[in-house]
């Protein structure tokens, strides 16, 4: 993979430029704030009977409504919830996008799936970075960036890359690397991850070693910590030195139980599995399923959510962490 670094962009490709960030949510408060410390022409581009548009004033940036924020912005980025982007696209940034502007996105999937197809006659790229939105700008205040990834999908200015790689600047992404990809690979790998491993695998790895401990009878606040608690601990070191330092910190007795004991639990089965929710995203299975949640409100999403909220998993979670607090 291509990686760049500071050397390799040029925030001056933006001088003179207007960049309107469409949503000042998780990403747009981050990036938009990033960007204006970084010296570019930020707008803010919001609802205004919505609670994001007072907070961008609040924060001391421009904002303005959707329609206003496009009209002569030469990078359009939408920071908007995926499922909500093509209905904004449609109705605010599409008949207001200027000709050799650049439509920026912070993951692939409107463009992958083709729910936005852009004109002929814009960029489009992707700067995505690897991280939520609120530690990305705790990192930049400490003077470094969170890794991200950059796509060109549509190069008409022969500037699409030079702007991509100046966003990753602005973020301080440079510093800790930019790796160049497709927008079909981050798409995939991205939902991927979420489904099979990060939230979805992980949540499900976390609730059923609960249950195990809670049916064999041992006291719930102790499966609490034993199982969720301590995920944290683990999961810093694996991110900070891989297996091999996790491995090195935890007991030898840890080790050697882990080691011969983790493929009864993540087995062939669950394998297969993984390579199933894979397919699902790669021919589009998934997407038609969640855009038909989209298009019933969200029911079903609420619905689980709500009962997730009633494991007794996450009740007794509740309460300890209530403890924790206090004695902070
Ligand atoms: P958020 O859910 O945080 O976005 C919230 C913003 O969208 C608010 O400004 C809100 O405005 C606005 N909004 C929500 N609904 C509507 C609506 N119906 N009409 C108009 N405005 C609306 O989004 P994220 O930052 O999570 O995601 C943005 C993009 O970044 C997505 O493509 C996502 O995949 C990607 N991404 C997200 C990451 C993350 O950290 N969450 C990580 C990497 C990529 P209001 O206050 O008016 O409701
Ligand atoms: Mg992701």
């Amino acid at each position: 993979m291509q990686i760049y670094h500071d050397k390799d962009a040029d925030l001056k490709v933006l001088d003179g430029k207007k960049v309107a960030v469409l949503g000042y949510g998780a990403q747009g408060r981050a990036q938009a704030l990033c960007f204006h410390d970084s010296g570019l022409d930020v707008t803010v581009g919001v609802r205004k009977d919505g609670a994001s548009w007072n907070k961008a004033k609040e924060d001391g940036l421009k904002v303005a409504e959707f329609a206003d924020a496009v009209k002569d912005a030469d990078v359009v980025m939408m920071l908007l919830p995926d499922e909500i982007q093509p209905d904004i696209y449609k109705q605010y940034v599409e008949p207001n996008l200027k000709k050799g502007a650049a439509l920026e996105f912070a993951h692939g999937f409107a463009i992958t799936y083709k729910l936005i197809v852009p004109p002929a006659d814009v960029d489009v790229i992707m700067m995505a970075p690897k991280s939520p939105g609120d530690m990305e700008r705790v990192v930049f205040l400490e003077g470094f960036g969170v890794p991200a990834l950059i796509c060109i999908h549509q190069d008409v200015t022969g500037n699409a890359k030079a702007v991509a790689l100046a966003l990753a600047k602005g973020l301080g992404s440079t510093r800790a690397g930019v790796y160049e990809t497709t927008f079909d690979n981050e798409t995939y790998t991205d939902l991927f991850g979420e489904q099979a491993v990060l939230c979805g695998g992980q949540t499900e790895l976390i609730k059923r070693g609960f249950e195990t401990l809670v049916e064999a009878g041992y006291p719930p606040q102790m499966a609490y910590f034993e199982v969720l608690h301590e995920t944290k601990l683990i999961v810093d070191l694996i991110n900070k030195g891989g297996f091999e330092l996790m491995w090195h910190v935890v007991s030898n007795t840890a080790e050697y139980g882990g080691m011969t004991r983790r493929e009864r639990v993540v087995t062939e089965e669950s394998k297969k599995g993984m390579e199933s929710i894979l397919k699902d995203i790669e021919d589009g299975t998934f997407k038609t399923q969640w855009r038909q949640e989209w298009a019933d409100g969200l029911v079903n999403l609420k619905k689980m959510e709500e009962d997730e909220k009633q494991l007794q998993l996450e009740v007794v979670g509740r309460e300890i962490r209530q403890l924790f607090e206090r004695k902070n």
